[in-house]
């Protein structure tokens, strides 16, 4: 039943000569181990249907047979035998070889095969939350995924773990697959340069690229283990540019921005520079908690403010955690069959918050901020109002207020003795420059990732 909606739907997606000739006389054979087997009738079919049709084939398949990793095209023994019945006992005895001759043909499948992940379907823009650190990610892939005029080509996604990288690029795929106008492909780098050195080893490579020209879009999530060898990552970069060359859409993610990721060549990184490259910052307090509520709203859920704050506050290495942490207490809660209360939150989450996160104390920013501005700490904490001291001490402020569990007037205090409102000012002076100013962002996002180190 599945199969006959799959084929259906491809109808819609194909000329009726070629639907009614190739697609609709397969049937499936079987789905086990995440391998869809389906016959064909003829050699020639097998072949045409691997090598032109199969992306979308798949791409449709993957919605219905859940984990899908590929589709075996196999020919109809069956029927060749029906219509030659006089080469039956030939054919028994060559069965093992014959066999293994299917094998190698098969392993021959285009790089498509299995490459293209499942769409998970959470994760879409609806449940994104914006905030500003993720903003501008956010308006680019929502941009992308409806505009065909392909003017941030490549768009560069970059950020920490666990921040939303994979969630939008699923966000885009869903979309382009909504709107069933542009064929994509939306794969892992591990996956692609897997695929990609194997074609360079059976000197298919020709092949191999072949194969991207048939898709409009090109979505490739944590290129940063792509690294690899000279000779490969020279054959990649000649491709990419082939693919921006022919005006394919390509998004891509990683962990660091094209100049950071360590092991490419430098023309790579220059080129993968050259679109849109955006970042998703650490999320702030305001961000975790929207998260936190839009969470329970759609579990149907219910926490008090005081345990949502406790874990705004205290998960906040990455939205996985806390979404890890959150399921954790609503399991729990859901389980008892009561509401919760703070110390019964810490307790089942005693191992995450051990581990989560080393305390950041004041001390620990204080000291990290006098480093990075290369300033002594009672200069910090002093009252000198010149810029290149007073910055430095909002700064400070700003992460105090965000990884910390003080107050206002305990960090005020904490500074030499500054009342809180100058601790206010501070905070949101900092998270409106940390919005508008290039430089300040940079500096925060620096002394994010080292305090937390
Ligand atoms: P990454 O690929 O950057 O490591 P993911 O995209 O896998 O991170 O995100 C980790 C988890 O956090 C996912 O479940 C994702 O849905 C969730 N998540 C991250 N950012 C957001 C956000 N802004 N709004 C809602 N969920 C988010
Ligand atoms: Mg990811």
């Amino acid at each position: 039943e599945k199969w006959e909606t799959i084929k259906s739907e491809l109808k819609n997606e194909f000329k009726s000569i070629i639907w009614n000739s190739w697609i609709s006389p397969l049937k499936v054979i079987r789905y086990s181990n995440s391998v869809l087997s389906v016959s064909v009738k003829t050699e020639l079919i097998k072949n045409r249907i691997e090598r032109q049709y199969y992306e979308q084939i798949f791409v449709k398949s993957n919605v219905f047979y859940s984990n899908l990793k590929e589709i075996k095209f196999v020919v109809d023994e069956q029927l060749r035998n029906e219509q030659n019945p006089e080469k039956m006992n030939k054919f028994h005895s060559n069965l093992d070889i014959k066999s293994n001759d299917n094998l190698e043909s098969e392993n021959k499948i285009s790089f498509i095969t299995s490459v293209s992940k499942t769409l998970n379907k959470d994760y879409t823009f609806e449940n994104f939350i914006i905030g500003q650190s993720n903003n501008l990610a956010y308006y680019s892939s929502k941009k992308v995924s409806h505009d065909y005029s392909i003017n941030y080509n490549p768009l560069f996604i970059y950020g920490g773990v666990g921040l939303g990288k994979t969630h939008l690029l699923n966000a885009i795929a869903w979309e382009i697959y909504k709107e069933n106008k542009r064929k994509f492909v939306y794969m892992s780098a591990e996956r692609f340069m897997y695929q990609f050195i194997r074609s360079l080893k059976l000197n298919e490579t020709l092949t191999f690229k072949e194969q991207f020209r048939s898709i409009d879009v090109l979505m490739i999530d944590d290129l940063q283990f792509i690294g690899g060898k000279k000779s490969t990552q020279q054959e990649f970069f000649h491709l990419f540019n082939d693919l921006i060359d022919l005006n394919k859409q390509i998004i891509i993610t990683a962990d660091k921005s094209p100049s950071a990721i360590m092991d490419i060549e430098a023309r790579l990184k220059s080129r993968l520079s050259g679109g849109l490259v955006v970042d998703i910052m650490p999320t702030n307090n305001d961000l975790r908690i929207k998260i936190i509520n839009n969470k329970l709203i759609s579990k149907n859920s219910f926490l008090d403010k005081e345990i949502i704050r406790f874990l705004a506050k205290n998960i906040t290495n990455n939205v996985r955690e806390l979404e890890g942490a959150l399921n954790k207490i609503i399991a729990y809660s859901d389980f008892m069959k009561t509401s919760l209360n703070l110390d019964k939150v810490k307790e089942i989450l005693s191992d995450l918050l051990k581990s989560s996160d080393k305390k950041i104390s004041i001390g620990d920013i204080q000291f990290q901020v006098s480093r990075y501005f290369n300033l002594t700490f009672s200069e910090l904490c002093s009252k000198k109002r010149s810029r290149i001291i007073a910055r430095p001490r909002q700064i400070a402020m700003y992460l105090a207020k965000e990884f910390t569990d003080h107050s206002y007037p305990e960090i005020g205090k904490l500074f030499g003795g500054k009342d809180h409102a100058t601790v206010i000012h501070a905070v949101n002076k900092i998270k409106n420059l940390s919005f508008n100013d290039k430089i300040v962002k940079k500096d925060i996002e620096y002394l994010i990732s080292v305090i937390k180190s």
